[in-house]
């Protein structure tokens, strides 16, 4: 395994770990990160083997052969029209070398992309520093995020101080806020009790970021099969058999409409601050649904960062409703593994068929092209973001 793929995988479990929320010291990321890499090692040895199996009984873990199907196939390396990738995390980005970045970025065709943890453990300095090597090395091509700190939420004011906290890093070129799924599962007030994302202390937040026509991209809940019992009727059971810190508990609040209906709320309050919902809202596998919470909350976007797996097991369904939606999608895809791009890409633009997706434990089904419209899909890739980010440079792409 080259030494660049490892670095893509830490990073990845870096952020599901979603450890970015609390201050901590530098020196207590690493043993983590390196207990990171040990449980992605056990994982990958846990994929389907390709020694043959020979037996009556063979487990759901191992069956997956490859498939007899002669059909045509496309391999899509490289976007048809450049993109801006919304949902992205760059963990080290005031040292790394952004030419490496910006040249795999130009091999997808990805024009910009939008670093969503601009403060990593809540640290100022970093997003400046993440702006400026931005600036320097890379001029055009990242948007940087701000994010965070719920540590003093019980003090008076606090909504007011991180408010204003949000408007200077604005004004030091921060060009969005990112909420991570942490405010609604996990922040709880110096009682103990859990903090709600719809919490009115957060008020003047939300209303701070449509003060200042900047994006709040918000992460709230987890898929809901997360909430059902881990049995062979779960979707997810070998995400939560790998994963098993992911399963919840069905019976203990907040619930997974409990927690998504709060993130609605919060739009409804504030219908001049732009939300953009991350994951499909976790309703990539509920369409009609995910299309009404659009219909009736016109400040609302969504992305589809993680759950491309969703859209490629309903290609005409998905289609349709990509064009009913066609203004509010935007492209996103989370962790920053080249490669994995390829999937998207093929799911958006083509026409194939029973093509396999990269993560058995996201989807153990077959992915089908959705041959999206091109009009539908230049929005998708970069009109939807130029009408949320005035910041981007329209020299970048076609016809703007
Ligand atoms: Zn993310």
């Amino acid at each position: 395994m080259p030494a660049s793929r490892n670095k893509y995988r830490g990073d990845w479990l870096l952020h599901f770990l979603e450890i970015p929320v609390r201050a901590a010291p530098n020196h207590r990321i690493l043993p983590l990160f390196l207990a990171a890499l040990t449980v992605a090692l056990t994982a990958t040895a846990q994929e389907p083997q390709d020694e043959p199996i020979v037996s009556d009984s063979i487990s759901f873990e191992l069956y997956n052969p490859p498939s007899t199907l002669a059909v045509p196939s496309t391999e899509v390396r490289r976007a048809r029209y450049p993109f801006v990738d919304v949902h992205n995390h760059q963990w080290q980005m005031p040292t790394d070398d952004l030419s490496e970045t910006v040249a795999e970025m130009d091999a997808l065709n990805m024009a910009v992309m939008v670093n969503l943890s601009g403060r990593l453990q809540d640290d100022g300095a970093h997003l400046r520093a993440c702006i400026e090597n931005a600036r320097q090395n890379a001029p055009g091509r990242f948007l940087i995020f701000t994010n965070l700190s719920y540590e003093d939420i019980d003090e008076p004011g606090w909504g007011e101080a991180m408010a204003q906290r949000v408007a200077d890093d604005v004004a030091a070129g921060a060009t969005g806020l990112k909420i991570y799924k942490s405010l609604g599962l996990s922040v709880v007030d110096s009682a103990g009790a859990r903090i709600a994302v719809d919490n009115p202390r957060l008020d003047p937040i939300w209303a701070k970021c449509g003060e200042l026509d900047v994006p709040v991209l918000i992460h709230s809940g987890d898929p809901s099969p997360f909430w059902e019992p881990w049995d062979n009727q779960n979707e997810r059971w070998l995400e939560l058999k790998q994963k098993p810190r992911r399963r919840r508990d069905a019976d203990s609040p907040p619930s997974f409409e409990q927690v998504m209906g709060e993130q609605l709320h919060v739009f409804k309050k504030h219908p001049h601050t732009t939300f953009i919902s991350a994951h499909l809202a976790w309703r990539g596998h509920d369409l009609s649904t995910l299309g009404k919470m659009l219909d009736d909350h016109p400040n609302m976007y969504t992305e589809i960062g993680a759950v491309i797996a969703e859209l490629g097991r309903q290609p005409r369904f998905a289609r349709q409703w990509f064009i009913d939606h066609q203004d509010r999608v935007l492209f996103g895809k989370d962790v920053w593994t080249p490669e994995e791009y390829w999937c998207y890409f093929r799911v958006l633009e083509t026409a194939d068929e029973y093509f396999d997706y990269y993560r058995r434990r996201h989807a153990f089904w077959k992915m089908y092209g959705l041959d999206l419209p091109d009009e539908v899909l230049r929005k998708l890739y970069y009109g939807n973001a130029l009408n949320i980010f005035p910041q981007l440079d329209r020299s970048l792409f076609p016809d703007k």
